[in-house]
């Protein structure tokens, strides 16, 4: 498999959250050819020339409406894969600039550089792994799947089932005091619930976060920051560490739940929550 990795509007997070994952010395014993820009010695160009047909594109970074010569590189490769939220969504370089996007999105808008219709020669639509980074396992895995001639199954934005399909509130260890809607007091705090107060997104983003670990070991929930939502079209928004409230609830319920359900069964809660959970120091 012949992979070229590019870049194009980014801070490079996706690199550095790829050049984290533990075994990648035995990924690129399995490609024939893999070329990215901080890790081979020729340049973008000289690579482009020299790899012949593109199994694999991945790009890492919004673009810009008129990259023609990136739009062809797509076209031609088999398979297309857009890393991190700016590639997927164009987000942060996208903000102020409609004439910057992502490979096939613009924010919630389908189109992007390649367009709605776009199939790569694989058969697939851009692969994306939206995320401020993706993390690491979802990037390795992903190539690794098609290393294996497995393809992918998709979601709506065309993000892997096997990383999106969860919300990122599962797994998180604060699940048991989001139930009995005990909140957290403060930043940092390794007790109560997010949600409430603090901005969680958790209950409104789809990632595997809180189940693959970040380095193996956390996440941000774990450390007591709120999930940023980072996954989704939406990020970045203002007042990432503060829950928009109407009357008293919360502005964006979690997916799936109704201002009906949630008044009534987040009453309850409160007013049963184990004292194990509310008192403890
Ligand atoms: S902190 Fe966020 S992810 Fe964790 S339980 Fe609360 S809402 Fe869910």
């Amino acid at each position: 498999m012949r992979v070229l990795w590019l870049q194009r509007l980014t801070c490079c997070g996706n690199t550095h959250s790829f050049l984290n994952y533990e075994y990648l010395s035995s990924l690129f014993s399995r490609v024939d050819y893999f070329f990215h820009p901080s890790l081979s010695i020729e340049g973008e160009e000289e690579a482009i020339g020299k790899v012949g047909d593109i199994d694999l594109l991945i790009v890492e970074g919004a673009v810009e409406r008129e990259d023609k010569a990136l739009k062809s590189l797509a076209e031609g490769s088999l398979f297309v894969m857009a890393v991190g939220s700016c590639a997927v969504y164009g987000n942060i370089p996208a903000l102020n600039n409609p004439e910057v996007c992502g490979l096939q999105y613009r924010f919630k808008e389908k189109g992007g550089l390649l367009g709605e219709g776009f199939v790569s020669r694989g058969g697939l639509p851009v692969i994306n792994l939206s995320g401020c980074p993706a993390h690491p396992s979802w990037i390795v895995g992903t190539i690794t799947s098609l290393l294996e001639g497995i393809r992918p199954k998709l979601d709506q934005w065309g993000r892997p089932k096997d990383f999106y399909s969860s919300l990122t509130h599962w797994g998180c260890t604060r699940n048991e005091y989001f139930e009995w809607k005990v909140e957290a007091q403060e930043l940092g705090s390794q007790k109560g619930c997010l949600f409430y107060h603090f901005g969680c997104r958790g209950p409104l983003s789809y990632s595997s976060c809180n189940i693959t670990l970040w380095n193996g070991v956390s996440s941000k929930t774990r450390v007591g920051t709120p999930c940023f939502g980072c996954t989704e079209y939406d990020f970045p928004r203002v007042g990432l560490w503060e829950t928009r409230q109407y009357a008293g609830l919360p502005a964006e319920l979690p997916i799936g739940v109704s201002k009906r359900g949630y008044i009534m069964l987040s009453g309850v809660a409160k007013m049963f929550a184990p004292s194990r959970l509310k008192d403890e120091d």
